[in-house]
C-alpha cells in the first residue's frame, strides 16, 4: 500500500498538549504547492488509553466542532492519564464551505472508508484515519448532527455488532456519554462509514446525532461538551465518574423505522421531535405546491415509538427521509 501524503505537525507520542495540523499537499489554482491544514490537538500524559474525537465529518454539523475546538482549547495534560486526539473539522474543505460534502471532490467522508492514499482529497483523509489515527485509539467518538436537511432528538448511538463483548463496551460508552436519548442505531447503508471502519478494528466506537438544521443550539452544545468529558472519565483518561442524568433508551428493530418520501412538495409536520406516536398516527402531510385545491398526501407512523428524526427544510423531495420513528426500550 502506498504511503499516505498527510504529515502531522504534532508528535502523537509526546507528553503535553500540542496544537498543530494534519498537512495534506493540495495543489490547486490559488496555491500551486499548497496544503490543506486540518487542525489537530494531541494531549498526552503518560501511559493509558487513547480517545480519538472527531467533528465535521460532515461539514454542516456544528455541535462536534464547537465542543471539540472548546476541548482542544481547555484540555490540560496534567489532568489526563493517557492520550486525547482531537480533530474538530475532519472534512476540512466541507466544514469551511458549510457543506455536508467536500467542495474539492464532492466526497462524503462517511461513505469513502477505508479511503485511498492515492485517491481524492476526501479519500486521502479517510485513509489517514484508517491507517494512522484509528490504530492509535481505544475509544473513538464521532460527533454528528443532522446537517442542513435533517433534525434529530439529541442522541448518542451504538450499533449492533457481531462481537457481543465489543458491542457491550460500545453500549457502556454510549451510556457514559449520557445524551438525553441513547439509541441502538440502524444505518441506512453502513458501507464506507467511519463507524464501520472503527468497529471492524475492534474499537469502542460511539457516534451522535445532536440536533441539526445546519446550526447548533446552546442545549445541544452543552450535551456535546458534557458527553466528551463523560467519555474521558468513563475511559479513565480524566479522573472521576461521568455525570449521569436521565436518558431515553431507543431501538431501531428494522427498516420500518425509516419513513421515506414518495412525493415532492411542501412539508406539513404534524408531530414534533420527541413526540410519542402510535402505529397509524399522522406524522406529516405533503402538499402539492404547484396548484390549489389538491388534497395533501398523508404519511403515518408504521410503528409505535418516538419521533427521533425529521426532514428539516420546508420543502421535501422524492426519496428524502420524512422521519425516523425509533422504539422505546
Ligand atoms: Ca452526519
Amino acid at each position: 500500500m502506498q504511503r499516505n501524503p498527510i504529515s502531522a505537525t504534532v508528535d502523537f507520542d509526546a507528553d503535553g498538549v500540542q496544537h498543530g495540523f494534519l498537512k495534506l499537499p493540495h495543489s490547486h489554482d490559488a496555491s500551486a504547492w499548497g496544503s490543506l491544514m486540518i487542525p489537530v490537538t494531541v494531549a498526552r500524559n503518560g501511559d493509558g488509553p487513547t480517545a480519538l474525537f472527531t467533528g465535521g465529518n460532515h461539514g454542516d454539523e456544528y455541535e462536534g466542532p464547537v465542543a471539540l475546538f472548546d476541548l482542544a482549547a481547555t484540555v490540560r495534560a496534567e489532568d489526563l492519564s493517557g492520550r486525547v486526539i482531537i480533530v474538530p473539522a475532519m472534512n476540512l474543505p466541507a466544514f469551511q464551505a458549510g457543506k455536508r460534502t467536500s467542495p474539492v471532490d464532492g466526497g462524503n467522508m462517511n461513505r469513502v472508508f477505508p479511503g485511498n492514499p492515492v485517491g481524492t482529497v476526501t479519500e486521502k483523509i479517510a485513509d489517514y484515519f484508517q491507517r494512522t489515527l484509528l490504530p492509535l485509539a481505544d475509544y473513538v467518538v464521532d460527533i454528528h448532527s443532522g446537517g442542513k436537511t435533517l433534525d434529530f432528538v439529541p442522541f448518542c448511538a451504538a450499533h449492533v455488532l457481531a462481537d457481543k463483548a465489543q458491542q457491550q463496551r460500545c453500549v457502556e460508552a454510549m451510556a457514559a456519554f449520557n445524551a438525553p436519548y441513547s439509541i441502538m442505531l440502524l444505518e441506512v447503508d453502513a458501507t464506507g462509514m467511519y463507524d464501520t471502519a472503527a468497529e471492524e478494528m475492534g474499537k469502542v466506537f460511539i457516534s451522535t446525532e445532536l440536533g441539526g438544521g445546519g446550526t447548533a443550539r446552546a442545549s445541544t452544545v452543552a450535551i456535546a461538551k458534557r458527553g466528551v468529558r463523560n467519555l474521558l472519565r468513563h475511559a479513565g483518561i480524566l479522573e472521576g465518574a461521568p455525570e449521569i442524568g436521565e436518558t431515553v433508551n431507543l431501538d431501531m428493530p428494522d427498516g420500518r423505522c425509516f419513513i421515506s418520501s414518495e412525493h415532492a412538495g411542501l412539508l406539513e409536520p404534524c408531530v414534533d421531535l420527541g413526540a410519542e406516536v402510535s402505529e397509524g398516527d399522522l406524522v406529516c402531510k405533503i402538499h402539492d405546491p404547484a396548484r390549489t385545491g389538491v388534497a395533501p398526501v398523508i404519511y403515518k407512523s408504521p410503528i409505535d415509538g418516538v419521533l427521533t428524526a425529521r426532514h428539516f427544510p420546508g420543502l421535501i423531495g422524492m426519496g428524502d427521509i420524512v422521519a425516523v420513528v425509533a422504539v422505546r426500550v
